[in-house]
């Protein structure tokens, strides 16, 4: 299959093929707000997210060569190769796409790019659920704030957020490209203030690309020719400052080439624009005294009338001898006299009646519908050469949009730079390694959603070393210690790394993840009829299936969601099964503690716990990852801390007592499953009861009674009594 999409409002238009396998993760990643799709196609699994946003079309809007028709037509060209190697399923998407577009966009054709062929390996693979569980580009309950794409967002433009956005949901897997991007962000770094000129510059830069659109689809006014302008005047003044700067950095030296070359349509619209142009052209006076003598000369006259009428109400007032005679303008009269009541018989045959209201009378004359005339026709004049000088602009700029949507581009790149350079700096972020190797250590790692948010607290640190000798850590400790945030923040710095960021961590080497898959928490998914432990388990199928050696797995309590032996033994299995057939780094947090004997026989397994103290019964967490595994799973203390009741608490540590009394034995693994469960407390009296009963049986099986005298038949009775006192 093949996926083909575009923005509308900035031409980007992007095709890529794909499998069934691979289509979930990329719509996650492009996140479209509407999705066409054959009909034969409209039953696909991985569309079902996206049910309310498809429109479903017949095949035929998606036959090859009727696609490719369409993009020849539409880019002028005789050959798509000039646009890179398409596949025929390829060609068909972007011709459907395109199609599209014409049908909807009726008043004028959008400026599309000609589609760039993407390569799904390009990026690194994060499928919708990753997405959610790490809360990259909203929270699970859906909002902006508290994802991490708030919390590392220090861009000031608009485009730059959206820029940053992409690269956030399509990290990269090409190291070069990687290193350039942190060559450029390491270099806004170390020039101390250089990151904080451009932001200045920058904050004065309008939406170039949206303004563009706006004007190129015949919806833009005066004010998106304004926006352009500023745009391009900060591109001037951003370029002017990396002129100065030493050292720069390869990328930001490319950047800047392509910031220039605007002088005459900036000087242009400068010197045609009034600073406070409106929304609409059609409202007129926006353009700037000076730039056209035939438009000065309509306004002249049309002030010069204005004058005029002030100078007959005077005339009229002494005429009449009425001091408070007024001549006044509203949209159903025009221009008329106004009196009061009281003055009605003053006035002469020259001035005709009009309208009469409670106190005042309004009249005309033949000499103020002349001067009106003048007036109307001369602002007529003037808007409508306005008009023409607009049209005009407009037609500047759309010959210079390629160049003015590339500079855009390049404000958009510099924005994100900048903002990630200041994020490196306010966080105290490090830059990360990043390489083709299969390392990945992390030294002093935070979550930077946690750390955001723990006004004043101290977040602690913790490593992360995944190298091949413990690729797969297992990790035990009670709840609320800190484990979910610890695998989090892991996935986090490879995402964060792998976008060319800056990490939050004193130091991070990653060997490039090709996919990234997380399942963290049992999520609840009553709204599609799937229960919790259903969804696990679909989730968790589609990790072992795709998951490489390149992948990076993080697991937070599989198996959870069933009765504890199918749970442990499902949890069991699939470590096995990371461990020895997908060989992937990985973290998994469990709370199976029978878990940690796997160690024994699987080599490249490690251990690693949160740390916490009991002091004085009361649970402390440190927060600290450690080597080793959880001695007790500290449920009741976390339930302490919830505020059950105190009976119930003590009730649960009773039984908990009797239950760990049993399991003595069983620790020893893996042996065998371990014996661990309720049943067993409740099996324990028959099982002794039995045992005990054994002399009685033997007596009774050795019986006779067909043989026996009522006599010696109650001689046995009495016997079997004593027995069983
Ligand atoms: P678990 O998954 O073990 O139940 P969480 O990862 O949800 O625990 O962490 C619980 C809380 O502990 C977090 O919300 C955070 O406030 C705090 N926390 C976790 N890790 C750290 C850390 N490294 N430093 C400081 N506070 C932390």
């Amino acid at each position: 299959m093949a996926l083909a999409w575009l923005e509308l409002s900035t031409g980007e238009f992007y095709v890529c093929s794909v499998t069934a396998a691979t289509l979930t993760a990329e719509l996650a990643r492009i996140a479209p707000r509407e999705l066409l799709v054959a009909d034969t196609l409209a039953q696909l699994p991985a569309l079902e997210d996206f049910k309310p946003r498809l429109t479903v079309q017949p095949e035929s809007v998606f036959d090859a060569r009727r696609a490719e028709r369409l993009l020849k037509e539409a880019y002028a060209v005789t050959s798509l190769e000039a646009f890179g190697a398409f596949a025929p399923v390829e060609i068909s998407a972007c011709g459907a796409l395109l199609d599209y577009v014409r049908l909807t966009q009726k008043t004028a054709m959008p400026r599309l790019d000609p589609p760039k062929r993407q390569l799904v390996a390009e990026h690194l693979q994060i499928d919708a659920a990753t997405a959610r569980n790490l809360e990259l580009m909203q929270t699970l309950s859906g909002e902006r704030r508290g994802s991490l794409f708030s919390v590392i967002d220090e861009t000031v433009t608009s485009a730059g957020a959206r820029l940053l956005a992409s690269w956030l949901s399509a990290p990269l897997t090409d190291a070069r490209r990687i290193n350039g991007r942190l060559d450029n962000v390491s270099c806004l770094v170390e020039a101390s203030d250089l990151h904080q000129h451009i932001r200045a510059h920058l904050s004065e830069c309008a939406d170039i690309e949206r303004a563009l659109s706006r004007l190129m689809l015949g919806r833009g006014g005066p004010r998106d020719l304004l926006a352009i302008m500023a745009g391009l005047q900060s591109a001037h003044l951003v370029r002017v400052r990396l002129e100065k700067q030493e050292n720069l950095s390869e990328g930001l030296r490319r950047l800047r080439g392509r910031l220039a070359g605007h002088e005459t349509l900036i000087s242009t619209l400068k010197s045609a624009l009034k600073s406070d142009a409106g929304i609409f052209a059609r409202d007129g006076n926006f353009i700037l005294e000076g730039y056209s003598a035939a438009l000065d000369e309509f306004r002249a006259l049309r002030d010069e009338s204005k004058r005029l009428i002030a100078a007959l109400q005077q005339q009229y007032c002494e005429k009449t001898g009425i001091v408070s005679l007024k001549i006044r303008f509203n949209n159903v009269l025009g221009y008329y006299v106004e009196i009061t009541q009281t003055h009605q018989g003053r006035m002469t045959a020259e001035f005709i009646h009009r309208q009469t209201l409670a106190n005042n009378l309004r009249y005309t004359t033949t000499e103020l519908a002349g001067l009106e005339r003048r007036i109307g026709e001369a602002a007529d004049k003037a808007l409508k050469l306005e008009l023409e000088l607009f049209a005009e602009l407009v037609g500047q700029v759309a010959a210079a949009q390629v160049r003015i949507v590339d500079t855009a581009r390049a404000m958009a790149a510099v924005d994100a730079f900048a903002a990630l350079a200041e994020l490196a700096i306010k966080q105290r972020y490090a830059r990360p390694t990043v390489d083709d190797s299969l390392a990945f250590a992390i030294e002093g790692g935070r979550h930077p959603v946690v750390e955001a948010s723990l006004k004043g607290e101290k977040f602690i640190g913790n490593d992360c070393n995944l190298e091949t000798s413990q690729r797969l850590w297992l990790l035990t400790g009670p709840n609320m210690a800190g484990k979910s945030t610890f695998l989090r923040q892991n996935a986090l710095i490879a995402i964060m790394a792998q976008m060319g960021s800056f990490v939050p961590a004193s130091r991070a080497h990653i060997g490039m993840v090709d996919k990234l898959f997380s399942r963290v928490g049992a999520a609840d998914d009553l709204a599609r009829g799937r229960s919790t432990f259903m969804v696990e388990m679909v989730e968790t199928a589609t990790i072992l299936h795709q998951a490489t050696e390149r992948s990076l797995v993080i697991l937070d309590e599989i198996g959870r969601g069933t009765a504890t032996f199918d749970g442990l033994s499902i949890a069991w299995a699939v470590i096995e099964h990371l461990h020895n057939a997908i060989k992937c780094r990985a973290l998994f947090a469990t709370h199976y503690h029978e878990l940690t004997g796997l160690t024994e026989n699987l080599e490249a397994l490690s251990c690693h716990t949160m740390k916490v103290k009991d002091w004085k019964g009361e649970l402390v967490f440190l927060h600290e990852v450690g080597a080793g595994a959880a001695d007790r799973s500290y449920g009741i203390h976390v339930a302490k801390l919830a505020g059950l009741p105190s009976a119930v608490l003590r009730r649960a540590a009773d039984i908990l007592h009797q239950l760990e009394e049993q399991q003595i034995g069983a620790k020893h693994l893996p042996a065998g499953l371990p014996l661990f469960s309720y049943t067993a407390l409740e099996e324990k009296k028959p099982a002794t009861y039995q045992a005990e009963a054994l002399p009685v049986l033997e007596e009774i099986k050795a019986l006779s009674p067909d043989r026996m005298t009522p006599r010696e038949a109650l001689d046995i009775i009495y016997k079997l009594k004593k027995l069983a006192e």
